[in-house]
C-alpha cells in the first residue's frame, strides 16, 4: 500500500525533498508518494493543512521555511516533542504518536514533532570521516540552523564550542537560552564572540549563517584556521569553503546534511534504515 508524505513550505517549488525520499523508497523497496505542499504563511493555515493531511491518512510530513517554529508551537501546545526539537525550538519532521491516537485523543493532539537537522549534520560529518570526538568547534551564526546543531554536536562528544555571530548579543542570548533548556548544554563550555573576532586554530569551522544567500562575505580573521570547514549552504559557489580550502582545509557543503536529515525523517516514519553514503553518491551523480 502506498504511504503518503509531504514537505510543507512557502516557497516550496525548489524543494529537493521529493527526489531524495523517492530514492530512499526505491532503496528500501517501499511504495511512497511524497509531494511538495504549498501553504499560506500563517499558523491557522499551517494547522489546517496538517490536520487535513493526517486526517486523510498521511504518514509523515517534513516542515521547512517559514513553518519550523509554527510546527514546534503546534506540537508543544497539542502533541509531543523530541528532545532535539525541544532544544532547537523548531520541528522539521511531523508524525502521529500511535499510542496517543489509540488512547482516543483527537488527531491533532497526537501530533509528534522531531528535529533531525542537527543530527543530519553530525551524521554527514562522521560519514566523511571528520573526527567530532574531542574536536574544537567554531560555529558561525546564531539563527535557527546554529541553534539546531548545538545539542547534537555536544552529544557527539566535542571538546569545546565557540559560537561566533555578527550580532554578539544574539549569540550570548542563544547560549543562555540553550543552557536553561538542556542540562547537557549547561555542562558544556561555550564561548561567544563577534564573527570578525573569531581567531585561532580549530578542528572544524562551521558556517551556519545565511550569508551564502547574499553577495556579502564573512569578515574572517587571518589568524582563523581549521582542519575542516563546513558550510550548511549548498547548490552554489561558497566563498567560505574556497577561503579555507586555499588554506589547506578539507571542506564540505551542506547537501549531505540535507540528505542526512531526510534519512532520519524517513527512518522515523517507516522504520527502514537508509544507506546514506550510497544515496548521496546516487544523488550527486544526477
Ligand atoms: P537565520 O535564522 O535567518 O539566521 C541567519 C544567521 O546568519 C544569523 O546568525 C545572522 O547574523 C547571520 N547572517 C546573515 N547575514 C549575514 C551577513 N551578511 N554577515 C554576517 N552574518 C550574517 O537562518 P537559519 O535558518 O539559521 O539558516 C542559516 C543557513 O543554514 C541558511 O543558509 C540555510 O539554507 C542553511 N541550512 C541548511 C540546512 C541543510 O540541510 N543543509 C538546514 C538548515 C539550514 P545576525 O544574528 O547578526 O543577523
Amino acid at each position: 500500500m502506498t504511504q503518503h508524505f509531504i514537505v510543507i513550505g512557502n516557497p516550496i517549488a525548489h524543494s529537493k525533498s521529493p527526489e531524495i525520499h523517492t530514492l530512499f523508497a526505491a532503496q528500501t523497496g517501499i511504495e511512497i508518494s511524497y509531494q511538495r505542499q504549498y501553504c499560506p504563511d500563517d499558523a491557522a493555515s499551517f494547522t489546517a493543512v496538517i490536520e487535513a493531511f493526517f486526517q486523510g491518512g498521511g504518514v509523515g510530513a517534513n516542515v521547512t521555511v517559514p513553518f519550523k517554529q509554527i510546527a514546534y508551537d503546534c506540537c508543544a501546545a497539542r502533541g509531543g516533542l523530541s528532545e532535539h526539537a525541544k532544544v532547537a525550538g523548531a520541528v522539521n519532521t511531523l508524525l502521529l504518536n500511535k499510542t496517543r491516537l489509540q488512547s482516543g485523543v483527537p488527531l491533532i493532539g497526537a501530533l509528534y514533532g522531531d528535529n533531525t537537522d542537527g543530527q543530519g549534520l553530525v551524521n554527514h560529518m562522521l560519514s566523511l570521516g571528520w573526527p567530532l570526538k574531542d574536536a574544537r568547534i567554531a560555529l558561525i551564526g546564531a539563527g535557527g540552523a546554529a541553534r539546531g546543531v548545538i545539542l547534537p554536536l555536544i552529544e557527539a562528544g566535542i571538546a569545546s564550542l565557540t559560537l561566533a555571530n555578527r550580532t554578539l548579543n544574539k549569540a550570548t542570548a542563544l547560549v543562555d537560552e540553550l543552557r536553561a533548556a538542556s542540562p547537557v548544554i549547561h555542562e558544556q563550555q561555550i564561548e561567544t564572540c563577534r564573527t570578525a573576532e573569531l581567531d585561532g586554530q580549530f578542528d572544524i569551522i562551521i558556517n551556519a549563517t545565511s550569508i551564502g544567500l547574499s553577495a556579502d562575505t564573512l569578515p574572517l580573521s587571518d589568524n582563523l584556521n581549521g582542519h575542516y570547514a563546513y558550510d550548511m549552504m549548498y547548490g552554489r559557489e561558497l566563498p567560505f569553503l574556497q577561503h579555507f580550502s586555499a588554506r589547506g582545509a578539507q571542506t564540505s557543503d551542506g547537501y549531505g546534511m540535507l540528505i542526512g536529515q531526510a534519512a532520519l525523517s524517513f527512518e522515523r516514519w517507516t522504520g527502514h534504515a537508509i544507506d546514506v553514503v550510497q544515496a548521496t553518491k546516487t544523488l550527486h551523480s544526477r
